[in-house]
């Protein structure tokens, strides 16, 4: 399954080891063939299973979750689940900053 060109862009592939990261967490160097063109990694089937075993381990499984939002009052509130605000390092109470990021997108700041 050795690819020699870009099927996005047509661009060169090149092997290389590559950083990977989730979250924020950075889970090691994995090998990687990457397009010198658009930028795009693909990983091998086992390379994929490995990075997904290194994420269960360091605790970054599911830890996405579809909510909705809720009015209280003139308000908006979203329903965090403890999987993740543990992750976040949210706790009930805490002051937090919230911003939006660009459309679409808000963060949430510890
Ligand atoms: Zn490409």
């Amino acid at each position: 399954m050795k690819r020699k060109t870009c099927e996005e862009c047509g661009g060169k592939v090149i092997e290389k080891k590559v950083p990977f990261s989730l979250y924020g967490q950075e889970l090691g160097m994995f090998p990687a063939e990457v397009c010198n063109g658009c930028g795009e990694e693909v990983f091998e089937e086992n390379t994929s299973e490995e990075i997904d075993h290194i994420a269960k381990e360091k605790g970054l499984w599911g830890l996405e979750a579809q909510t909705k939002i809720t009015k209280i009052g003139a308000s908006y509130a979203v329903i965090i689940n403890k999987k993740i605000a543990e992750f976040a390092g949210l706790e009930h109470g805490m002051p937090v900053h919230v911003h939006p990021e660009s459309k679409g997108k808000i963060v949430i700041e510890a």
